[in-house]
């Protein structure tokens, strides 16, 4: 009796003990990259109480912390990509028979890995979120990267992407009461933003006429929700920015942006979402290049996915490809008018377009759109706070995260190197953190 009495005294010292420590911890000697795009401060020491940010400051103190000593490593928020796409791939295809739980808590789990910590699928989700798992993942209880949602999206019939994934409405004029009823059903499932494709994808497909994407927009902000377009053309941003579309879903890539544009733009407070990445993956595998032998891309992939991309007839025929040069000259253009878009200071917000293809491989996408970002001129810490603040504007979770603050969820990554001094350092993650506990130790290196 005494014994266990005895035991049972242990086992409490030694549960409040543990739980004081789980409580607190310290990270001392780090340098932070804060989001806020400032430059980084060194030799900080940052308190984590729970699933918060108590403290960043000198020499902080707490007394029952459990304290890790990270000298010479950086500390940044985690990444958050404003346009992505999960559960379709699946080894080398892409349907929507993948899209099952297993296959998108894989994914988000992924995701995590790489750092990306949170992500907008945009706008090709399935009854099967909508029953708890978008909002328990959101919310942080379910592994991996937090997902956020724009329901199912509206394009043309028998038009890319929508089409593959079993999403095309047919629209027939704006004066369609499907479209009424399309947005109140959409509106339900309480999606962050509406997802419209309004694009000819090089002249081969009918593009969504103007009063049905006006029709859509009216209905989508009489709901109170802001619409996002896929978009190519300069003159379709000039129509859906009339028309009060909110964001831009990927760059304008058939000619540089004009003066007009760019004030427009920054008058509605537009958003702009370059997916650099997603251009870049259709045509840069043809030469060969140096990353796609590294283990930070390999590790990204769906099995199967590495040996299609190397094989010399996949590059050959990307390389002959009709789209070949439309895709380059168009990638090329896009990064001028990323740097012209910033510099007008226009809120420019990361999304790569990641995993509508298993050849835009997850996670990965993410660090190749800073690198991307910082080659088209914006600093790394430019390109950084794009990233992590500027996401977390668009999905206005700001609040909680986007940057190291006291009071800010801790959700942060621990790199190796320091990002601002070489973006690609980015890729030197060795922890991941969700809600104040170390979820993934890596060296993907
Ligand atoms: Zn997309």
């Amino acid at each position: 009796m005494r014994k266990s009495l005895s035991a049972f005294i242990g086992c409490l010292i030694v549960s409040l003990l543990c739980s004081a420590q789980e409580g607190e911890v310290l990270l001392r000697h780090i340098c932070i990259i804060d989001g806020n795009g400032g430059k980084p401060a060194e030799n900080l020491d940052m308190l984590i109480n729970g699933d918060r940010i108590a403290a960043i400051g000198l020499n902080l103190h707490a007394k029952n912390a459990r304290v890790l000593d990270l000298s010479g490593k950086t500390v940044m928020p985690v990444l958050i990509s404003a346009h992505s796409h999960i559960g379709y791939v699946k080894g080398n295809s892409s349907s929507a028979a993948n899209y099952t739980r297993d296959n998108l808590l894989q994914q988000l789990n992924r995701y995590e890995r790489y750092g990306v910590g949170a992500l907008l699928c945009m706008g090709t989700d399935r009854p099967l979120i909508f029953n708890g798992f978008r909002d328990s993942s959101r919310a942080g209880l379910l592994p991996g990267a937090r997902m956020y949602s724009a329901g199912f999206g509206f394009g043309m019939p028998g038009n890319p992407p929508a089409a593959a994934f079993g999403l095309d409405k047919k629209f027939t004029s704006g004066d369609d009461p499907e479209i009424a009823g399309q947005i109140d059903a959409l509106a339900k499932l309480k999606p962050e933003v509406v997802k419209i494709w309004v694009d000819d994808f090089g002249a081969s497909n009918s593009k969504m006429p103007e009063p049905v994407y006006r029709a859509i927009i009216r209905e989508a902000h009489r709901h109170r929700l802001r619409v996002a377009a896929h978009l190519y053309y300069l003159a379709d941003a000039y129509k859906l920015i009339d028309a009060g579309v909110d964001i831009i879903a990927h760059s304008i890539r058939d000619q540089d942006v004009d003066d007009g544009i760019l004030k427009l733009m920054k008058e509605k407070h537009i958003l702009y979402i370059p997916t650099l990445s997603r251009d870049a993956f259709e045509f840069m595998y043809a030469d060969d290049p140096s990353w796609m032998h590294e283990k930070f891309y390999k590790a990204s992939l769906e099995p199967g996915v590495y040996e299609m991309v190397s094989a010399k007839e996949f590059q050959d025929n990307m390389r002959n490809a009709p789209s070949y040069n439309r895709t380059k000259t168009g990638f090329e253009t896009a990064m001028r008018n990323l740097k012209k878009i910033y510099d007008a200071g226009i809120i420019v917000v990361m999304g790569t377009d990641s995993g509508a293809t298993p050849t835009r491989a997850e996670g990965f996408a993410e660090h190749l759109e800073l690198q991307l970002m910082v080659q088209s001129g914006l600093t790394p810490l430019e390109a950084i706070t794009v990233s992590t603040k500027n996401a977390a504007l668009l999905l206005r979770c700001n609040k909680d995260y986007g940057t190291l603050e006291a009071g800010k969820k801790a959700d942060f990554m621990v790199l190796g190197q320091n990002p601002a001094l070489n973006i690609r350092n980015t890729e030197t993650i060795e922890q991941v953190w969700k809600n104040g506990e170390m979820i993934a130790l890596t060296s993907p290196k």
